[in-house]
């Protein structure tokens, strides 16, 4: 039997909610990928292990750990179109195309992720209302999975197992290349205009007025750390400058690490969660309502702010990404703000934007309202975001499981109308479930 490569780590999910001890093995060759057919255990793929929730490891499967696929292997300037190793990260690719003008608007907001990783969950960026989710770029996908094989996808080749990959949570395989269609991009400056909102139900009705727009970045601000001003905020909008012109070209730091996990000290606490609202919403009420901005400040909001994460400390966060319909949001927000009452939750982030797309399968997409809430990993809160889940499943809203560490099968299974046939289908593709994480182990897939 050829041997495989295992070395021991231990890993732990962004959010810290779950860790673990895993093998892993990281190929540099097609042959060694090829070599992972004879590999009798469970298998996941990895990509920068930058996902909330415990996606690609556990404790029984090898992490075959994908970077070393980084290279931009054809590039169509003519036809818009550019073909890249699965395991380049985000700063990898746009430090290429932005250079000719060109790149994709659907992007998660941290550099360091790969575009593998974003494949393979449908990942979103700031202006999901007008560009949709990453898969709307996306033209042919090559994987290569260890009992099945090679196998090219796209709408014309091999669908059935395309849909699957796509927000497929790397259960059809590693994907080793992706043909992406880029994007005009006419300048790389940015004009951020905002907007004050005194509730939930304003900031939504303003949210449907500016969400018409085609081509701005539109997300809000919102305060949650008391009943009497939630939803209080800013809903900021972020416009390409078409008419700047760019003086140098940009770079986008691709660090080997995300600067995270380094804190031993929770900062996060009630108090500390109203002073920083507090701050930042007087900051913002005094600030001119229209100021240019860079492109790795818009489109990377977090890169330079990952204290924000480590102020959690050791015991780490949730987050909570939920998408709900209009003609449901008010009647969820009526029973959300009863729970808040009595379970007084410690929320640290909370934030909209809307959303476009077709719900299928596993994928957060969906033509709905995105609700964004961070927590305090506590007790109290997990009681509390275990009410909200009856409320998602009584409203049909659908939990995001790559943000949320805790979802169960029950609550995802009555949220997502293609749980079932998206297990059957993986079950039938995959006959020895050879891919397999914690999360597929926790919903039973
Ligand atoms: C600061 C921060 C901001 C973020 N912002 C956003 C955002 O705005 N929108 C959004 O949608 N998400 C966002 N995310 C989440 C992020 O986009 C996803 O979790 C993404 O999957 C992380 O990519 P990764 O390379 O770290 O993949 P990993 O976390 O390593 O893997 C994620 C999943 O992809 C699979 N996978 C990875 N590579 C491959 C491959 N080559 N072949 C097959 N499967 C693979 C894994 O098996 C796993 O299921 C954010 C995350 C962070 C930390």
């Amino acid at each position: 039997m050829t041997h495989i490569n295992k070395e021991k780590k231990n890993l732990c999910s962004f959010d810290k909610s779950f860790s673990a001890e895993i093998f892993f093995n990281k190929p540099s060759k097609y042959r060694d990928l090829e070599r992972l057919s004879n590999y009798k255990g469970k298998l996941i793929s990895e990509g920068s292990n930058l996902s909330y929730a415990p996606l690609s490891f556990e404790k029984e499967s090898l992490s075959v750990n994908l970077k070393n696929f980084n290279r931009i292997i054809n590039f169509d300037f003519k036809e818009k179109e550019i073909t890249v190793e699965a395991g380049i990260t985000l700063a990898e690719l746009l430090n290429f195309t932005l250079k000719h003008n060109l790149w994709l608007p659907q992007l998660p907001g941290y550099p360091l992720i790969t575009l593998g990783g974003a494949v393979a969950t449908n990942a979103h960026g700031k202006s999901c209302q007008s560009h949709g989710t990453i898969r709307n770029a996306i033209k042919n996908i090559l994987i290569f999975h260890n009992k099945n094989g090679w196998l090219n996808l796209s709408e014309n080749e091999n669908k059935e197992i395309f849909d699957l990959t796509i927000g497929g949570i790397g259960l059809t395989g590693s994907i080793i290349n992706i043909t992406l269609k880029l994007e005009e991009i006419k300048s790389k400056n940015f004009i951020t205009k905002k907007i004050k909102v005194s509730s939930a139900e304003n900031c939504i009705k303003n949210l449907e007025i500016i969400s018409e727009k085609k081509n701005s970045f539109i997300y809000s601000w919102n305060m949650a750390d008391n009943l009497q001003e939630f939803g209080k905020g800013f809903i900021f909008e972020n416009t390409i400058d078409e008419n700047s012109y760019d003086k140098n070209e940009i770079k986008i730091p691709n660090l080997k690490d995300m600067n995270y996990l380094k804190s031993k000290v929770t900062i996060w606490n009630n108090f500390s969660i109203k002073l920083a609202n507090k701050m930042f919403f007087i900051l913002n009420n005094i600030k001119k309502n229209e100021k240019k901005e860079n492109f790795l400040n818009v489109i990377f909001p977090f890169y330079g702010k990952e204290f924000y994460f480590d102020f959690f400390g050791k015991k780490g966060f949730l987050e909570s990404q939920i998408l709900i319909s209009s003609k449901n949001i008010q009647s969820f927000f009526d029973e959300f703000k009863f729970l808040f009452k009595t379970y007084k939750p410690n929320i640290s982030l909370f934030s909209f934007k809307n959303m476009s797309g077709e719900q299928k399968y596993l994928r957060f997409e969906d033509n709905k309202i995105c609700l964004t809430f961070d927590y305090i990993n506590n007790k109290k809160n997990l009681l509390f975001m275990n009410k909200i889940d009856s409320l998602c499943e009584k409203y049909q809203a659908i939990p995001s499981i790559i943000k949320d560490s805790r979802l169960s099968k029950e609550t995802i299974e009555k949220c997502y109308p293609e749980f079932k046939k998206f297990k059957d289908l993986i079950n039938a593709y995959d006959k020895s479930r050879v891919y397999r994480s914690e999360i597929s182990q926790r919903l039973e897939i």
